[in-house]
């Protein structure tokens, strides 16, 4: 499936209010910001995966190579998703992971776009799109594949705090 085309036009130059960011703020309720306010704080790769369920080509997004020991986020919300040792090499192109980090991280939906049936995955705090997950890793504990955008996700290394590493992020509009 192709990445959505993304107008660059439509991200301004970093950013709006840090104060908006529930990245860094627990108070803040994602759920209610504006398409406006997600692109002040997210690139363009990132919006165009976790707010329009686009998808990243294989093998071009982030963490297909290992990151090392530490826990992945939502990168719009800064959820903790998964830990690293729940990821596992599939080879199918994107990041995947056998299951979330606590059970009510994600939200499972039924997708029925492009004419498949699948389960898609969304960040339970945000509702941002993740990617979708299949039942087709037996050499896993739990047999699934969770096929995450790169795009969708931040790792955030051992001994760092969620903070420091997305208020860091958050000023690189195109990692
Ligand atoms: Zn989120």
């Amino acid at each position: 499936m192709p990445t959505s085309p993304v107008d660059p036009s439509l991200f301004p130059d970093r950013a709006l209010d840090p104060a908006l960011d529930p990245a860094l703020d627990p108070e803040i309720n994602p759920r209610t910001l504006t398409p406006d306010q997600w692109r002040s704080l997210l690139s363009a790769p990132e919006y165009a995966i976790l707010r329009e369920s686009a998808t990243e080509r294989p093998n071009t997004g982030r963490y297909l190579a290992d990151p090392g020991p530490g826990s992945f986020h939502c990168a719009g919300c800064g959820h903790r998703l998964y830990g690293a040792e729940h990821k596992f090499h599939s080879g199918c192109g994107w990041p995947s992971f056998f299951q979330q980090v606590e059970y009510g991280a994600l939200e499972v939906h039924r997708d029925v776009s492009h004419g498949m049936v699948r389960t898609e995955m969304r960040c339970a705090r945000c509702g941002g799109h993740l990617g979708h997950i299949f039942q087709d890793a037996p050499q896993t504990p739990t047999g699934q594949r969770h096929c995450v955008n790169g795009y969708a996700v931040l790792h955030v290394p051992e001994g760092n705090s969620v903070a420091e590493v997305f208020r860091a992020h958050r000023n690189d509009k195109w990692a």
